[in-house]
């Protein structure tokens, strides 16, 4: 039997559409920090919202990823196949008391943290919405191998957080930290608007007693307004005729040393694997 790699990363892009930019970058560097470690790089789409996902646009991303020599270990995993184990964990949430249901509608809590209006029990002639997980107590120190040191009071600047929404959809909170344990993650390298959620996804992994991975949360590309870019800010697909380019500038987005000129996109990739370096990435978010 072959051993389990020590090292297992993961890219989990939302197909709401193509690979642009900031998405790419995201993919090369937790793709470096996978490879140049000698573990394995896992595909996930997260699929969960059909209002924000984009028909056709998971495979798009795929040919993306191909067109930059990024090829996945095993099959990609779709979130939208997987409802009933998110149902399960939601379950296992509600019958030990850590979760409730909650009949505010998200115009009542607006705002955050939430007030803990159904904490203690529905308010009468109320019905419940939305599960929430109670987070009583919750504050984490995360250590993350880009950003540092962060402490983060969940209780008191998010309050007890949805993990199932009003129109039964799991939340992308509950269904991340359920995929990263069944893949078997066992370090997150994704962009670092995600670090504000990172607290909501190391309680819940003490909730479902799962192992706690690694962190990592790289820079995120912005425009020239400082608005992250993003496919609904209208970021435009990466050229797949220019892999080379995009290597290039996401390379040096990310601090790294550039290759010699005038190599094949495999070149670039596996020199990029070979001299990647962790510490180089810089913290802060800066225009592409
Ligand atoms: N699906 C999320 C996104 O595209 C990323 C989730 C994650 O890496 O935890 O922004």
């Amino acid at each position: 039997m072959k051993a389990a790699p020590c090292y297992r990363g993961r890219f989990a892009p939302s197909p709401s559409g193509p690979l642009h930019f900031g998405s790419a970058v995201a993919a090369i560097g937790s793709y470096l920090q996978a490879r140049s470690a000698g573990g394995e790089w896992l595909l996930r789409m997260e699929d969960l919202d059909q209002g924000r996902t984009v028909a056709g646009a998971g495979d798009t991303i795929l040919g993306g990823l191909e067109s930059l020599g990024l090829y996945w270990d095993g099959p990609v995993l779709y979130q939208s196949a997987r409802m009933a184990v998110y149902e399960e964990a939601l379950q296992q949430l509600v019958d030990s008391g850590q979760a409730y249901p909650c009949g505010c509608t998200r115009k009542e809590v607006a705002g955050r943290p939430y007030p803990g209006t159904c904490r203690h029990g529905l308010p009468p002639g109320r019905n419940g919405r939305s599960l929430r997980l109670r987070t009583e107590g919750a504050r984490y120190q995360i250590q993350d191998r880009i950003q540092g040191i962060e402490l983060q009071m969940l209780e008191e600047s998010v309050g007890d957080f949805i993990i199932r929404r009003g129109d039964g959809i799991p939340a992308y909170h509950l269904a991340v930290v359920v995929d990263d344990a069944f893949q078997g993650i066992t370090e997150i390298v994704r962009g670092s608007d995600l670090l504000e959620s990172t607290a909501c996804h190391i309680h819940l992994q003490h909730a479902l007693d799962y192992p706690l991975p690694a962190y990592a949360h790289l820079p995120v590309v912005t425009n020239t307004a400082g608005i992250k870019l993003s496919k609904q800010t209208g970021a435009r697909a990466i050229d797949e005729i220019a892999p080379k380019d995009t290597w290039l500038r996401a390379l040096s987005f990310l601090g790294q040393e550039l290759p010699p000129p005038g190599e094949a996109v495999e070149t670039i990739r596996d020199w990029a694997i070979a001299h990647w370096k962790l510490e180089r990435v810089p913290r802060i978010l800066s225009a592409c």
